[in-house]
């Protein structure tokens, strides 16, 4: 008799799907996360990424004007917070850095110590990713004080991928700290037509090669990107990919990246 009742409640849930719409789906193997660097400083389309209903991860700057409330916001959307750690870059001016900003001229300790004040700013930060970061991430030395941080607070760090020389993969494997990486850059020609293509490009990556990690920006093209980001929902769905937070990719010494 239990055994026909479960086969009954079976039946009964197969059919709710398929009436649910569920069934059309093709079957989610493979996952996507998408991070969106810079908020914290009510920058342009904010509002509008914590509208998404689609759990991103988003990526908070320390010490800024909303850097604590875009994080209570973010968790109210469901979404992942990482601080979005500012890091010396060879071209560009100083002032894009902001501040809690980590640079090669400062002692190990002082790196540690901003690390842990700019972690403090954002609240229900799980992670880290880096902001700029050409000139910081390829020293070593910079890099270990950074990680020494995130293993000591259980964190993890996702490299963006700003430097070709990054040492932050081969230093968190050595320190055993979960580590990932970003694949694509969704917003770097600000265009709908080119942001459109790079989430193309995106769907396209995970289908073929698995998990993949985007990173887009609010800002200048905060309002493009984000716009863009909603209406591929649908496509991301129908190609049977999950997003999921960042936290879900991560790895401790098997990605082959
Ligand atoms: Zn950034």
């Amino acid at each position: 008799m239990v055994r026909y009742f479960h086969l009954f409640t079976a039946l009964l849930l197969a059919s709710v799907s398929t009436l649910m719409g569920f069934s059309n789906s093709p079957p989610s193997t493979k996952r996507v996360a998408i991070i969106i660097d810079d908020l914290g400083n009510g920058l342009k389309g904010t509002d509008k990424i914590f509208s998404i209903k689609a759990p991103l991860t988003v990526a908070i700057m320390p010490l800024l004007r909303t850097s604590k409330e875009d994080a209570i916001r973010a968790r109210k959307a469901g979404f992942e917070v990482i601080l979005h750690l500012p890091m010396e870059f060879y071209h560009g001016k100083k002032s894009w850095l902001g501040p809690g900003a980590i640079t090669t001229d400062m002692s190990t300790e002082a790196i540690k110590k901003q690390v842990r004040a700019d972690l403090d700013s954002v609240p229900y930060a799980k992670g880290i990713n880096n902001h700029m970061g050409s000139k910081a991430t390829a020293d070593e030395r910079v890099v270990r004080a950074v990680l020494e941080v995130v293993k000591e607070r259980n964190l993890f760090f996702v490299d963006s991928a700003t430097s070709s020389d990054s040492k932050i993969i081969r230093v968190a494997r050595e320190l055993g700290v979960p580590v990932t990486k970003r694949d694509i850059f969704l917003d770097n020609i600000n265009s709908r037509h080119d942001i459109n293509r790079q989430l193309n490009r995106l769907i396209k990556r995970t289908v073929e090669k698995g998990d993949s990690i985007a990173i887009g920006h609010v800002g200048i093209q905060g309002d493009n990107t984000s716009r863009a980001i909603e209406s591929f929902l649908p496509a991301i769905q129908h190609a049977g990919i999950q997003i999921v937070p960042v936290s879900s990719l991560l790895t401790i010494g098997d990605k082959n990246k």
